[in-house]
């Protein structure tokens, strides 16, 4: 089996795998004072030091939940919700303004929606792309300028289906200047580039995209950066996220974030087997398109068509090879969709719809690599020769 889908999810790494059984082995509450309760505490809090070492940022920050999606929601919703409790007396305070740019993913794009209906003083607007998946900056500099109030500008550090790295420095500093607070969807580029929380009021970050389990996640927000909780009950995580943690989630989270500590060696051999993927493909196959290509991309991350071989056949027919790999936006997996992101790059549907992706983590290996590209190799002799004989029929 080959699997070049590790920004859906990436398999368990070994690490993650035994931190979480030995967690399992802990019957106590993190909450609790007896000695298990503080043995399960330790191994939250611990996991919450990596984390924060990960994304550049202080163990106090990070709020543990049950993945990106949650802490996208939470981020938006208690954002907009604090801001209205911040002060009350300054109506600058109050967010007006959701910028949300067209790539994110639809935990953000989806809530930002919800938001404007439940906040009906609450204006959103899409921040448009370049033809390469950049965030348009200039767009951002003129959208800060008009309207009152404080505006909250989210968007990702690097896009899961394109690779497409975003500029967070210049976002950042558009930002500052404009007073308004700033939500960075890190998911695809944890562990794919540094981290820097210093740029964010808040940041998300999901388990599974690292190697580590399902259903864990957490969002980082800075001292001072209004936030309401949206799960509310007990007084776990400062009250900021009711609910008795996930401890073997979060055991396995902290332990797939340590492995990536010193990352710079596993991030050159990901862009050494990526490049080596898009050169094998392109002298192969030498009409494929590589999206994105010659800009900064992640180093883990291809998004690629074969003129005529559409996604749907393409993941059939790998599928049988045992090479596995996505087309679209991942998360709604099973269901093959011309991409969004695809599609605000200005790529023509018909195009859009060869669309692939595949993305590489700590279990890929150039044998991986070989295998794609014969399986792609042998689709598009098949697809080839299945419209050579459909046209001598016709
Ligand atoms: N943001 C991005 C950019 C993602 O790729 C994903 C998952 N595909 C999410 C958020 C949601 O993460 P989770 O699966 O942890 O809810």
């Amino acid at each position: 089996m080959h699997y070049l889908d590790h920004n859906a999810t990436s398999p368990l790494r070994p690490e993650s795998l035994s931190a979480m059984t030995h967690a399992l082995t802990i019957s106590g509450n993190p909450s609790s004072v007896h000695a298990n309760g503080r043995a399960a505490r330790a191994i939250v809090e611990e996991a919450r030091e990596r984390v924060a070492a990960l994304a550049g940022a202080r163990a106090e920050q990070v709020i543990f939940t049950s993945g990106a999606t949650e802490s996208n929601n939470l981020a938006l919703f208690g954002a907009a919700e604090g801001s209205l409790a911040d002060d009350s007396k300054s109506e600058t305070r109050r967010i007006t303004r959701v910028f949300v740019s067209t790539i994110e993913h639809n935990s953000v794009l989806v809530a930002a929606g919800r938001l404007a209906e439940r906040f009906p003083w609450i204006r959103v607007a899409t921040l448009p792309v370049t033809a390469n998946g950049v965030i348009d900056l200039e767009a951002l500099r003129v959208a800060l300028r008009e309207g009152k109030g404080r505006a909250l500008v989210a968007i990702m550090a690097a896009n899961n289906e394109t690779g497409m790295v975003q500029p967070v420095a210049e976002i950042s500093q558009l930002a500052r200047e404009a007073g308004a607070l700033l939500l960075v969807d890190a998911v695809p580029a944890a562990g794919k580039m540094l981290l820097d929380f210093s740029f964010c009021d808040y940041m998300t970050l999901s388990a599974h995209k690292l190697g580590g389990p399902q259903g864990v996640g957490a969002l980082i927000v800075a001292d001072g950066a209004p936030l309401v909780p949206q799960l509310v009950g007990g007084g776990q995580q400062k009250g900021l996220r009711a609910g008795t943690e996930n401890l073997s989630g979060i055991a396995g989270f902290g332990a797939a974030a340590h492995s990536l500590r010193d990352a710079e060696g596993e991030r050159a051999r990901l862009a050494h087997l990526t490049d080596h993927f898009e050169l094998a493909l392109k002298r192969a196959i030498p009409e494929a398109i590589v999206f994105g290509e010659g800009f900064k991309r992640l180093c883990s991350t291809t998004c690629f068509a074969v003129p005529g071989v559409t996604a749907e056949t393409a993941l059939i027919g790998m599928d049988l090879d045992g090479v596995m790999m996505s087309s679209g936006s991942t998360c709604s997996s099973g269901k093959v969709a011309v991409s969004h992101v695809l599609v605000a790059m200005g790529v023509d549907e018909a195009l859009a719809s060869c669309a692939l992706r595949a993305s590489f983590g700590w279990s890929s290996t150039m044998n991986d690599v070989t295998a794609a590209v014969a399986s792609l190799v042998k689709l598009r002799e098949r697809v080839r020769a299945h419209s050579s004989n459909g046209k001598e029929a016709a």
